[in-house]
C-alpha cells in the first residue's frame, strides 16, 4: 500500500511512501506519520491511499503517530478547500486544523502514580507510628493518587514506598485527564421556559435539523457535481437578538436537540468572550440529566497538555460539545448536528496569519458539507451576513427584546465640542458624565468606562520645535506609559526612556507636552477626581498573568470595585447586574480609521459596550462622548436601530462596490528598502492585470502605500483586488504568485476577504 503524504515543511505538494505491511490496518487517510525526507525525518499527514505510485524506489513510512487518524476525512476536505480559497499552501492549511499540542508528540496523556491498598495476607507487618498513620489513610480510601496522599498525610513519597516494600500497597501509573476547569464549582441548570420569540427561533432551528437529517446524504464522496444537482435547503440561520435577548438560551436548547438526535455541536465564541462564565453556562446545562455529556473547551489559554486532552476527548467521541475560539471550527466532532457562531460579526474570527481563514465562513461551509445546521448569532450582524438574509440566502430569526424584561439602556450622546468650549480645553470627562459617576458612587452602583487605547498619552510633542516622539521602526508615534515610565511602540513593542527635555539638540525645551489619552490617564484622572472611589483598570498592561482577568472580574462582581476602566476587553459579553452606568470616553476614535468598515465597527462597538449597562434591576444609562455626535454610526447606535444603520450603510457599500457587493483580495508587499518594495508592487500590478483581463467585474487598485506605511522596520505597499468571482480569482492568484519572482528581501502576503486593511 502507498500513502500519499503532505509534509509539514512547506513544499506545496504530496509525496508517496510505502506503508509497511504491519501498519496497513493502522494507516488511513488522516493518519499522522513520520517519514524520511532527504537526511531528515519529518512529520506529515496521509491525504490519500493508493495501490500504485508513479515513482520508483519509494521509502517506507517510519512511524505512525497515534492509533486513530487525527484528521478526519471531513476535516481534511475542509483544509483542502481552505488552501484553495485562501491561497495558501496545503501543508499550512493542514497544520492549522490540528492544535500544536496534538500535532507534536510531546504533550501526551499525563500519567500519575496511584496508591492502592492490597489485601493483607499472613501476618501484618510491623510499622512505625508515621507509617501506621499513612496506612490508616490508605486503608480508608483504598485507592488514591500518590500526590494527594502525600499532601493529605503530610508525608513524603519515600515513606509511602516503605509501605510498598512491606507488601501493603501497590503503586501503579494511571492515565489521568487534565481538566482545565477542575476548580470551578458548577451548578447544574435546567432549560428555561422560552418567550415567544425564542420559541419561534428554536422551532425554526430544530425543524431545519430534522430536515437535514432526512436529507441525509453526507457528501463525503467529494463529488461536488452530483451533489449540487440536489437542491439544498439553506441550513444557515442568523439569530439577530439585542444584547440580553436570550440568544444563549436558544443555543443551549438547540444543542440539546442535536444531542437527542445523537449528534454533536460546535460553539464558536470570540477568544475575548471565552471567559470561564461563558464556558460554565454550557457545562452547567449538560453536566447532569439524560443529555449529560462532556463539554470540551479549546482556546489559547489552555496549557499544551490541557489542549491535548480536550482535543482527544472530542476525537474519541466522549465530548459531544465543543466550546472554543476560531480554530474550534476544525474540531473533529462526528456526527456534527449544529455549529453556533456567537458574535458572528467579530473580527477575531479571521486569522491574521496564513491560513488567513474566516472561521464564520468556514463554519457555514462545513455546515453545508456535513448537513449540520449553522446558527450565526449577533446583536450587530456584519453587513455581509445581514445582506445574505436580505437576499434570502440565510434565514433571519429575530429576538427584538430583552428576555428578562429589562429595558434597553438609555443612551445619551454628549457633544464634546461643546464640553471643550465650556471647559476651555478638551476634558476627559464631560460635566454630564462626571455628574453621572458621582451619582453612581453615592448610590453604590457600578460604572464601566471604556476607551479603546491603552497607555497614558498617545504622543509626546515639543510645542516649540514641533518634535514628535516616533518609533524608529514603525510609522507611528510612541505611547507614553506613566507607571512603567516608558515610551512604547504599540506596533513593534520597542521601548524608549522618557526624555526630560526635548531631544532635539537645537531645542532642548524642558516643556514637552503629552497629548492624546489612553486608559492609564483615564484611571489616573479618576483617582484625582474621586479619591475615595475604588478604580481598577483592565487592559493588556494590567493583565500580566492568566489569573488576573478572572480575579479582576471576580472582584468587580463581588462589589469590591466601583469603577472599571478598560479597553475592548471589557466591551464584550460581561454581565454584571450592578452596573448602571457605562461611559464611552471617545466614541469617534474608531471612525477615523482609513477603512471602509470604520462606521460599521463603531456602530458595533458602541452597541456592545452600551449593552453592558442595566443588566440588573435598575435601568442602565450610557454616555457616549463624541466630537462628531451626528455621525450615523453614533446616532443609530443611540437609538438601538440596527436596521436603520444597515440600510444607510448598505447604500454606501453599493455605491462604492465594496463588500458585500464584491469580495476583496489584499496583497501586501513588505521589505526594508522602500523603492524595491514599490518597484516590485508595480511589476506585480502589470502581471495581475494580464492574469485577470478576462475576468469580468474584477478591479485592481493600487499599488499604494499601506495606511501603516512602515511596521517593524518594513515598508508596506498594497494592491487591492475587488471581484465578484473570488473562487476563480484565488485560483489565478495562486497560479501567478507561486512562481512570481519577487526580490529576496521583499515578501508578499495574500489576504482573501480581509477584515483589517491596515
Ligand atoms: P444574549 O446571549 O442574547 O446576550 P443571554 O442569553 O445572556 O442573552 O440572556 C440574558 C439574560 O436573560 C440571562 O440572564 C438569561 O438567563 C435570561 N433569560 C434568557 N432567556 C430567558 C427566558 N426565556 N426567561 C427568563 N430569562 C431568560
Ligand atoms: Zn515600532
Amino acid at each position: 500500500m502507498i500513502a500519499r503524504v503532505t509534509l509539514e515543511i512547506a513544499l506545496r505538494r504530496e509525496f508517496d511512501y510505502l506503508v509497511p505491511a504491519e501498519w496497513e490496518r493502522q494507516v488511513e487517510v488522516g493518519s499522522r506519520v513520520q517519514v524520511p525526507f532527504g537526511p531528515r525525518k519529518v512529520l506529515g499527514v496521509v491525504t490519500a491511499l493508493a495501490e500504485e505510485s508513479d515513482y520508483p524506489n519509494l521509502k517506507p513510512v517510519l512511524k505512525v503517530i497515534g492509533t486513530q487518524s487525527l484528521v478526519t476525512p471531513k476535516v481534511l476536505q475542509l483544509a483542502r478547500w481552505m488552501a484553495d480559497y485562501y491561497c495558501c499552501a496545503p501543508e499550512i492549511a493542514l497544520k492549522s486544523v490540528l492544535p500544536e499540542a496534538v500535532r507534536r508528540e510531546q504533550a501526551g496523556w499525563r500519567e500519575r502514580l496511584h496508591v492502592r491498598a492490597l489485601p493483607v495476607t499472613g501476618e501484618f507487618p510491623k510499622l512505625s507510628r508515621r507509617q501506621q498513620e499513612v496506612w490508616n489513610l490508605i486503608e480508608e480510601r483504598r485507592e488514591l493518587p500518590l500526590q494527594e496522599l502525600v499532601e493529605l498525610a503530610e508525608t513524603t513519597a519515600s515513606t509511602v514506598r516503605r509501605l510498598e516494600d512491606k507488601g501493603l500497597i501497590a503503586l501503579s501509573s494511571e492515565r489521568s485527564e487534565r481538566d482545565p476547569y477542575v476548580h470551578e464549582h458548577i451548578v447544574p441548570t435546567q432549560p428555561l421556559p422560552l418567550n415567544a420569540a425564542q420559541a419561534q427561533a428554536l422551532e425554526a432551528i430544530t425543524t431545519a435539523m430534522h430536515r437535514s437529517r432526512r436529507g441525509g446524504s453526507n457528501r463525503e464522496d467529494g463529488n461536488a457535481k452530483a451533489s449540487s444537482l440536489v437542491p439544498r435547503p439553506s441550513s444557515t440561520f442568523l439569530l439577530h437578538g439585542v444584547t440580553g435577548s436570550g440568544k444563549t438560551e436558544v443555543y443551549l436548547q438547540a444543542i440539546a436537540h442535536a444531542l437527542e438526535q445523537g449528534k454533536g455541536a460546535i460553539v464558536l465564541v470570540p477568544e475575548i468572550s471565552l471567559t470561564p462564565q461563558t464556558v460554565e453556562r454550557f457545562k452547567a446545562r449538560f453536566c447532569s440529566g439524560n443529555l449529560q455529556t462532556l463539554v470540551a473547551v479549546l482556546h489559547s489559554h489552555l496549557s499544551a497538555g490541557e489542549r491535548h486532552d480536550e482535543w482527544h476527548k472530542i476525537r474519541q467521541g466522549r465530548a459531544r460539545i465543543v466550546v472554543g475560539a476560531r480554530s474550534a471550527v476544525f474540531a473533529p466532532v462526528e456526527p456534527l448536528g449544529l455549529i453556533i457562531v456567537d458574535e458572528e460579526h467579530e473580527h477575531s474570527y479571521k486569522q491574521e496569519e496564513a491560513p488567513r481563514y474566516h472561521a464564520r465562513d468556514l463554519a457555514v461551509l462545513r455546515g453545508q458539507r456535513e448537513n449540520a445546521v449553522v446558527v450565526l448569532g449577533s446583536a450587530t450582524p456584519s453587513l455581509e451576513t445581514f445582506h445574505n438574509c436580505v437576499r434570502k440566502k440565510y434565514a433571519l430569526l429575530e429576538l427584538p427584546e430583552r428576555a428578562d424584561d429589562k429595558k434597553m439602556p438609555l443612551v445619551r450622546v454628549v457633544d464634546m465640542r461643546q464640553a471643550a468650549r465650556q471647559e476651555k480645553g478638551i476634558p476627559i470627562f464631560s460635566p454630564q458624565l462626571k455628574e453621572a459617576i458621582t451619582q453612581r458612587l453615592e448610590r453604590q452602583e457600578q460604572t464601566i468606562l471604556f476607551l479603546n487605547r491603552r497607555g497614558y498619552s498617545t504622543s509626546l510633542q515639543c510645542p516649540l520645535c514641533g518634535y514628535v516622539a516616533e518609533c524608529p521602526n514603525c510609522s507611528v508615534t510612541l505611547t507614553y506609559h506613566r507607571k512603567a515610565a516608558k515610551l512604547l511602540c504599540h506596533i513593534c513593542g520597542c521601548e524608549q526612556p522618557v526624555p526630560a527635555r526635548c531631544p532635539n539638540e537645537k531645542c532642548r525645551n524642558p516643556g514637552i507636552r503629552y497629548a492624546g489619552l489612553g486608559t492609564e490617564r483615564v484611571e489616573h484622572t479618576l483617582q484625582q477626581l474621586f479619591p475615595r472611589a475604588r478604580v481598577v483598570r483592565m487592559d493588556s498592561d494590567t493583565l500580566k498573568r492568566k489569573e488576573d482577568y478572572r480575579r479582576i472580574l471576580g472582584d468587580f462582581r463581588a462589589g469590591k470595585i466601583d469603577i472599571l476602566v478598560g479597553t475592548q476587553m471589557i466591551a464584550k459579553g460581561l454581565h454584571f447586574p450592578n452596573v448602571t452606568l457605562v461611559g464611552i470616553i471617545y466614541a469617534d476614535m474608531a471612525l477615523h480609521q482609513p477603512d471602509f468598515r470604520a462606521g460599521e465597527r463603531t456602530f458595533q462597538l458602541l452597541t456592545q459596550v452600551a449593552g453592558r449597562a442595566g443588566r440588573g434591576e435598575v435601568e442602565g444609562e450610557v454616555f457616549v462622548q463624541a466630537f462628531t455626535p451626528f455621525h450615523p454610526a453614533i446616532q443609530y447606535a443611540r437609538r438601538h436601530d440596527y436596521t436603520g444603520f444597515y440600510e444607510q450603510e448598505i447604500e454606501f457599500r453599493k455605491a462604492l462596490a465594496y463588500p458585500p457587493f464584491s469580495r476583496i483580495a489584499l496583497i501586501t508587499l513588505k521589505g526594508r528598502n522602500e523603492d524595491k518594495v514599490r518597484f516590485t508592487a508595480d511589476h506585480l500590478h502589470r502581471e495581475l492585470e494580464q492574469a485577470t483581463a478576462d475576468l469580468p467585474g474584477t478591479q485592481i487598485k493600487g499599488p499604494a502605500p499601506a495606511p501603516l506605511l512602515r511596521a517593524e522596520t518594513l515598508y508596506r505597499y498594497q494592491l487591492t483586488l475587488h471581484t465578484r468571482q473570488m473562487t476563480e480569482l484565488s485560483g489565478r492568484l495562486a497560479a501567478l504568485l507561486g512562481p512570481f519572482a519577487a526580490p529576496a528581501d521583499v515578501t508578499l502576503t495574500v489576504d482573501i476577504d480581509p477584515v483589517n486593511l491596515l
